[in-house]
């Protein structure tokens, strides 16, 4: 007998475990299905930014801000081709719902810092939660235990159980088994991105992205899948946040990793946060930059060079995507960038950083040394330097001597690379961050079929229920996951019970 419950949610990252813990307060019985060993997803390796106008963090800071001119703003953040394939409706509606979630969100007892700016917004609206995004994940699920709903780790989803239109449940592999599980109300697709599915990336974007890889090597697509295969309609599968360039991250868990993310010391934590000095708060926020944040493209512009693993520089560093693409071709796909003393002096101070976070903080090659040891080493010598990241000296010094000579006079914009001291950073691969295709769905988080009729008792969020959104500026993907699966829970929830 397959076991019933009122909602199924496929996958326990954010939208996930919000659209389930949103179900569960309007009473419902909840089962998520996670096919990781634990939940989190993209959210739990996430920075944690909440981007939103007019919420109660806002109006302490004395901001006086409203969703409008928030609409207005989030219109200037992505180029003009991108833009125009916005789905402004929904963004709108969106926006005016994100304030909401975040004080839900609070009322779990998640404590945010900031709001910090980050023009073109008119106003300050992102805000960081603390320690990190594992801290979502963590309230959301203990909140879900509270209510008694159940979670499944190692339960893959595998596909949608219909009778005739209606999807009436899932068919899962848990720990080996397979098993079908009914909902009676609704099932909520919360399956995370496609950026590390290749034949979709390659079928939508094209074959030369194929090689590249997502940044959550688990981010397959499986909820895109699922909803193509019950006549959902896909909208802008071609559109990704990267390639880009970022830093291998390290074996060891990342400093935010270690703090605690739920509980009385969590709570402890974020009421110490906000009271810290914001110098405190950034410095601790630069250990999370340097984790996952990307070079700036800046950089090759000031003549930083790439070397692959064998010592060989392998392309025109200033021209986007060939260098993401030329990289995922190179051994291991990875790469190293080569600075010398005039660049590590001007990658020292302000403006010229290595990463950041906008407005919240910027690492430096020192930041670096210091607290990435694993990507970044000095050397007095090229020699020193190479051999230090495990590369061939005599291919090293080759590569930058071509590359200099090969400068001409005249071009004033790229200097050649003169002396040391030298700093080699890496390895580097180039990684999609996330993918901004998904569902059409309705202000109910209904899916709706090719034909424009809804799917019946089929539901998306998050990343599968992007709707044509495309989530330009920090903060609103993680806003989106959690308001889209807030109003799921309460969508699923007041429909019929079959
Ligand atoms: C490094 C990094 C930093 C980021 N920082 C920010 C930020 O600060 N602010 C922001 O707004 N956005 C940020 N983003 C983007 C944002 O984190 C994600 O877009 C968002 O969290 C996605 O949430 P989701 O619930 O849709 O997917 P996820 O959180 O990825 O959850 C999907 C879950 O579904 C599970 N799953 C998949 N397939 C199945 C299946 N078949 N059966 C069962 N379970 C399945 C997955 O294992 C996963 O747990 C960042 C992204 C990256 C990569």
């Amino acid at each position: 007998m397959a076991e019933t419950f009122d909602v199924i949610v496929v996958g326990a990252g954010g939208s996930g475990l919000a659209a389930a813990y949103s179900a569960a307060e309007q009473g419902g019985r909840v089962l998520v299905l996670e096919k990781r060993p634990q939940p989190g997803g993209t959210t739990g390796i996430a920075v944690g930014s909440f981007t939103a106008a007019a919420t109660s963090v806002q109006r302490q800071a004395g901001i006086d801000d409203s969703p409008e001119s928030h609409i207005e703003d989030v219109s200037k953040f992505p180029p003009t081709d991108i833009e125009a394939r916005n789905a402004d409706a929904m963004r709108a509606f969106f926006l005016h719902e994100a304030a909401t979630t975040f004080e839900w969100l609070r009322g779990l007892g998640l404590s945010f810092v900031g709001p910090s700016p980050e023009p073109p917004n008119r106003n300050p609206r992102m805000h960081n939660v603390v320690p990190g995004a594992k801290a979502y994940i963590a309230a959301l699920q203990l909140a879900l235990q509270q209510k008694g709903a159940k979670l499944l780790a190692n339960a893959a989803v595998e596909c949608l159980l219909r009778e005739g239109d209606r999807v009436v449940g899932v068919q899962a592999l848990v720990d080996g088994v397979t098993r079908e599980y009914h909902a009676t109300r609704g099932v909520i697709l919360a399956a995370g991105d496609y950026a590390n599915n290749r034949e979709m990336i390659a079928e939508h974007k094209g074959e030369q992205y194929r090689a590249i890889e997502g940044i959550n090597p688990f981010a397959t697509g499986d909820g895109h899948r699922l909803a193509k295969d019950a006549g959902a309609q896909l909208v802008n599968m071609d559109v990704t946040y990267g390639p880009e360039l970022r830093f291998v991250p390290s074996s060891k868990r990342p400093f935010q990793q270690w703090l605690p993310a739920s509980g009385l010391a969590a709570r402890f934590m974020g009421a110490v946060a906000t009271r810290l000095p914001s110098w405190m708060m950034r410095s601790m926020i630069k250990r999370l930059l340097v984790t996952w944040q990307h070079p700036e493209n800046a950089l090759f512009d000031d003549g930083a060079i790439l070397l692959n693993r064998d010592g060989q520089r392998f392309v025109d560093e200033t021209k986007y995507p060939d260098r993401e693409i030329a990289l995922a071709s190179q051994p291991d796909k990875i790469a190293y960038i080569l600075l010398d003393r005039r660049l590590i002096e001007r990658y020292s101070a302000w403006p010229h950083f290595i990463s950041t976070a906008p407005d919240i903080a910027y690492a430096y090659v020192a930041d670096y040394l210091r607290l990435r040891p694993d990507v970044a080493r000095r050397g007095t010598s090229l020699d020193q330097v190479a051999d230090r990241a495990g590369l061939d000296p005599v291919a090293v010094r080759s590569s930058v001597h071509t590359y200099s000579a090969s400068l001409s006079e005249h071009d004033a914009k790229k200097l050649p690379l003169e002396g040391g001291p030298w700093v080699l950073l890496g390895p580097v691969k180039a990684y999609f961050t996330t993918t901004e295709g998904g569902a059409v769905v309705n202000d109910q988080m209904q899916v709706v079929g090719e034909d424009g009729t809804i799917v019946p008792g089929l539901y998306a969020v998050g990343q599968n229920g992007l709707s044509g959104m495309i989530l330009w500026s920090h903060g609103l993907h993680i806003a989106w996951a959690m308001t889209s699966g807030r109003l799921a829970g309460i969508a699923c929830m007041a429909t019929q019970d079959r």
